[in-house]
């Protein structure tokens, strides 16, 4: 896009602005990030500190610890010794388990960022990790915190593990509701989804938002129990997150079926700082766009519940992966801001060259790219227009976005501004 004088950029100021980190208190619609002057103050932290049960969290980039460079701020060493260990990234706050959404690309192409490669000569950048937030481990806490980010109207992340493949869980001068701790597990043998009669009874586990796979797995297996959930190396995918809202896809569907067809019943903070159930009897609407409708677009998920089955041996005889194109563009410390945007090109080219083979079919959204040509339709398909209006009912305010969810569209590409 060219611009032809200043006037044609009168449209895009805002966003510019919210970008820039000069927008005035309640001068623009755009959401409220850290270091603009609508910022909450420290008085305000203070205030919301004391509903927590934790103090605060200031999530900084893993690297970080190696910075300065001569005289290191934390233990470099063990950063250098679990770069790539999916588990440690997970307990991490300020880590993700793909790097690049650790950082931040700049307008003028520069990219701020915080590299472990400290042999660059680059400064240590607070890149796309948010700068503050909730380390929650109750109900009460990510209650408090919603309503914080409400009243405050401010860029608001969710964050389990930071494995998700677009990113969603990063954002940058956002502020972070990390569920990692909310490691509750319970084996009911008898449960009973709420409102439901006493012939729905179901084996089921339920677990707190930020359990993973290799803890679910173990739990389950305690009761003599089997659940169908996700495997990859080190099972540090989170069992009660974005896997389960984005469909939940295991070895195990061919027999089990997704996560989706396993979750019986959902709790969760909506927008308004309520804590709900969501299942077939109440608010079934929102159960119903929870499972496979989309992570991070609902409100708070604080546990699920999942059905179990018999432990016998398995057998997978046969797992057919059948993939079209397997496209992976990366970069690398230091890389310009130019070689990232030819990388994004390539990976939205290769997208939109599957268009054509496969015209009327689906993307599945958990394993998908952030250049989906037409998220609605590859990931949402004939539910969109459904799954639209239970949002407009549960979050009128759009506190819960992220990319290529489920209201997005009404929004400028870093979810700041509407549009
Ligand atoms: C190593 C690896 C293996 C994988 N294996 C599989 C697999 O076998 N099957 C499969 O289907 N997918 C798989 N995935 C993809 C995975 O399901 C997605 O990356 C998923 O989004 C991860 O969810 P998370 O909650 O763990 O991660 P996060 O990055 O923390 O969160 C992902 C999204 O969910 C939202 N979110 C997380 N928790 C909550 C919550 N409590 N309430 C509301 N929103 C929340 C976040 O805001 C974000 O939008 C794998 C990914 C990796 C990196």
């Amino acid at each position: 896009m060219r611009f032809r004088s200043l006037l044609d950029l009168v449209p895009f100021l805002p966003a510019i602005l919210a970008q820039t980190g000069n927008s005035s208190k309640g001068s623009t619609n755009c959401r409220c990030l850290y270091g603009q002057s609508c910022w909450p103050s420290e008085q305000d932290f203070s205030s919301l500190s004391a509903q927590l049960s934790q103090p605060l969290i200031r999530p900084v980039p893993p690297a970080s610890a190696c910075y300065p460079v001569g005289n290191p701020s934390g233990n470099c060493s063990d950063v250098q010794q679990n770069w790539s260990d999916a588990n440690w990234r997970a307990d991490q706050p300020g880590a993700y388990e793909n790097i690049n959404f650790e950082t931040y690309t700049n307008r003028n192409d520069s990219i701020s960022g915080c590299y472990l490669n400290t042999t660059l000569g680059l400064p240590c950048d607070q890149g796309s990790v948010p700068p503050i937030g909730v380390d929650a481990r109750t109900v009460e806490d990510v209650q408090a915190a919603v309503r914080f980010a409400g009243q405050h109207n401010l860029r608001l992340v969710v964050k389990n593990t930071g494995h998700d493949y677009l990113g969603r869980s990063a954002g940058r001068n956002a502020f972070m509701i990390w569920t990692h701790h909310l490691k509750n597990i319970s084996y009911d043998g008898n449960f009973i989804p709420e409102g439901a009669s006493n012939n729905e009874v179901v084996p089921a586990l339920t677990l707190g938002a930020g359990v993973q796979w290799r803890e679910a797995y173990a739990a389950a297996a305690e009761q003599q129990r089997f659940i169908t959930g996700g495997i990859s190396s080190g099972m540090s995918v989170g069992a009660a997150g974005g896997w389960v809202m984005g469909g939940g896809h295991s070895a195990f569907s061919a027999k089990y079926g997704l996560g989706v067809d396993n979750a019986v019943q959902f709790t969760i903070v909506k927008a308004d700082g309520d804590h709900v159930i969501a299942n077939a009897h109440n608010n079934s609407d929102l159960f119903w766009a929870l499972r496979g409708g989309g992570a991070g677009s609902w409100g708070v998920v604080t546990s699920v519940t999942y059905k179990t089955y018999d432990l016998v041996p398995l057998v997978m005889s046969v797992i057919n992966a059948v993939m079209l194109a397997y496209t992976v563009e990366t970069w690398t410390a230091g890389d310009s801001g130019d070689i990232v945007r030819q990388a994004r090109q390539r990976i939205a080219q290769e997208v939109r060259r599957l268009d054509p083979i496969s015209p009327d079919s689906a993307t599945y959204m958990n394993e998908a790219s952030l250049y989906e040509p037409d998220f609605r339709k590859s990931f949402f398909g004939s539910h969109y227009d459904r799954l639209r209006s239970i949002k407009r009912k549960y979050d009128p305010g759009s506190l819960f976005l992220v990319a290529e969810g489920v209201g997005s569209e009404d929004w400028d590409g870093s979810l700041i501004c509407p549009v």
